[in-house]
C-alpha cells in the first residue's frame, strides 16, 4: 500500500496572487461564472490539522510526525473568516459549511459559529450554517455548537465494523464514539444529520448493507459517496471506485427504493427514498456522474486561499487583501472577478481527458480545503 503513495508537494505556499481591484464599487446582484453558475455555497476549512488518518484523505505514510502543518499566525481568524463570509454573501452565498481537517480540533470553534449566525443575507435571512465532522468530539461539542447558532451536522462514518472503522481511520478510533457523537447531535436539536460513508471497492464495499440498515428509520440521511481522486497523496485507482449504480442496485435487492427529486440547486447528492417509509438515502457520484454543471460552491482553505474548484492545484490568495489595506468593495470585486472567469469542471473533463492536472502541478489535498 505504501508503495503507491506519491511525495506531497506543499501547495500551501503556491497561491496565486489577488490583485485588489483599483475601483471601489462593489459589485450588486447575482453572479454567475462562464459556465452560467451562481456562487451559493461556501466552504471554510478552519484547520489543516485531523486526529484521524484515513487512507483515502490523509494517509499516515505522508501525513507522519514530520508534517508540518500551518502554524497558528497563519490561520485566518474567526474575524477574518467571518468578514470574508460577509462579503461572499453579498455576492450570493447562501450557505456555509465549516470543514477541515477536523473543524472541532479548532479552539472554541462555537465562537465563529456565533459570530457566523449573526449575519444576514441581504433581504435579511439567515444563512444555513452547517460542519462536516469525523463525529470524534461531537459528543462533547454538540450542545454548545447548537446553542452558538448550528443549524445541522455532517459526521463521516465509513463502517459499522469496528475493525474496519479503526482499519481505515488508521489511528484505531472505535465507532462506538462516533454513534455517541451522532446521538449527542440527535439530542442537541441538530437536524437534519447526514452521514457520510465514502466507499471504496475492497476495503469497505461489503458494509454498505450494514450501514443502510443501522441508519433506515433514524431519521438520519446516510449519504454514499464515490471514493475520489482528489489531492494527490491516495494513491486512487479508478477499480477501487464503487459506481453508485451498483450500490443502488445492491440496496435495491434488500429494500426497494424510489428516487426523488433534489431539494434545492447545485445538491450534491442524488436522492432517493427507501418505499416503505424508511426515510432518506443519497448518492454523491462525483467520478461516475459528474455534476459540475451544477457546482455553486467556493472553498476557503484554512490560510485564507480561495479555490474555485475541489480538483484545483492553485488557490487565490485572499489572506493578502484581508491583512492589507483592501477594503470591502475591493475585495469583493475581486472574489466576483474570480467567479465571472471560472469555467473548472475537472470531473466532467476526467473521464474525456484522462490526466487533467498539468504537469508538475498538483491538486490540491482534501484535508486542506475540507470537503
Ligand atoms: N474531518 C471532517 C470529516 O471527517 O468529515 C471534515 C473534512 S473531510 C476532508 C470531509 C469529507 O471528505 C469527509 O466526509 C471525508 O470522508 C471526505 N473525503 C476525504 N477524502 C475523500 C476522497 N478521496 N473521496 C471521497 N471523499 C473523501
Amino acid at each position: 500500500m505504501g508503495s503507491t503513495y506519491i511525495p506531497l508537494t506543499d501547495l500551501r505556499h503556491s497561491a496565486r496572487p489577488l490583485p485588489a481591484p483599483e475601483a471601489d464599487s462593489a459589485p450588486q446582484g447575482l453572479l454567475a461564472d462562464r459556465l452560467g453558475r451562481p456562487l451559493r455555497d461556501l466552504r471554510i476549512s478552519v484547520t489543516d490539522r485531523c486526529n484521524f488518518r484515513c487512507s483515502y484523505c490523509m494517509p499516515k505514510e505522508v501525513f507522519d510526525k514530520s508534517h508540518v502543518f500551518l502554524p497558528h499566525s497563519a490561520l485566518l481568524s474567526f474575524e477574518e473568516i467571518t468578514r470574508t463570509a460577509r462579503l461572499f454573501v453579498a455576492l450570493g452565498v447562501r450557505k456555509l459549511r465549516l470543514t477541515g481537517g477536523e473543524p472541532l480540533l479548532r479552539k472554541n470553534l462555537e465562537a465563529l459559529v456565533e459570530m457566523l449566525a449573526a449575519l444576514r443575507t441581504p433581504d435579511g435571512q439567515p444563512l444555513d450554517i452547517t460542519l462536516t465532522t469525523n463525529g470524534s468530539l461531537l459528543a462533547r461539542k454538540a450542545r454548545a455548537l447548537k446553542d452558538a447558532g448550528l443549524q445541522r451536522v455532517t459526521v463521516s462514518l465509513d463502517a459499522l465494523d469496528d475493525a474496519v472503522f479503526r482499519r481505515m481511520n488508521d489511528v484505531d478510533f472505535p465507532v462506538a464514539d462516533v454513534l455517541r457523537g451522532i446521538e449527542a447531535a440527535q439530542a442537541a436539536g441538530l437536524a437534519p444529520i447526514k452521514v457520510n460513508m465514502v466507499v471504496k471497492r475492497g476495503t469497505n464495499d461489503h458494509e454498505v448493507l450494514a450501514m443502510a440498515r443501522h441508519f433506515r428509520h433514524s431519521g438520519i440521511v446516510l449519504r454514499f459517496i464515490e471514493y475520489m481522486d482528489v489531492g494527490a497523496t491516495n494513491g486512487w485507482r479508478m477499480d477501487e471506485v464503487l459506481p453508485s449504480a451498483q450500490l443502488i442496485q445492491t440496496l435495491q435487492q434488500a429494500h426497494a427504493l424510489q428516487p426523488i427529486g433534489a431539494q434545492t440547486e447545485g445538491e450534491t447528492a442524488e436522492r432517493w427514498r427507501w418505499v416503505d417509509g424508511g426515510g432518506e438515502i443519497g448518492v454523491i457520484s462525483s467520478v461516475t456522474q459528474a455534476f459540475c454543471r451544477d457546482c455553486n460552491r467556493a472553498r476557503l482553505s484554512t490560510e485564507g486561499k480561495l479555490f474555485l474548484c475541489l480538483f484545483a492545484s492553485a488557490g487565490h490568495d485572499l489572506r493578502a487583501l484581508l491583512r492589507g489595506a483592501a477594503s470591502d468593495e475591493q475585495i469583493t470585486a475581486a472574489i466576483a472577478a474570480l467567479w465571472r472567469q471560472r469555467s473548472d469542471r475537472y470531473s466532467e473533463l476526467r473521464g474525456a481527458a484522462g490526466a487533467l492536472t498539468p504537469p508538475g502541478e498538483r491538486r490540491v489535498e482534501m484535508h486542506y480545503i475540507g470537503g
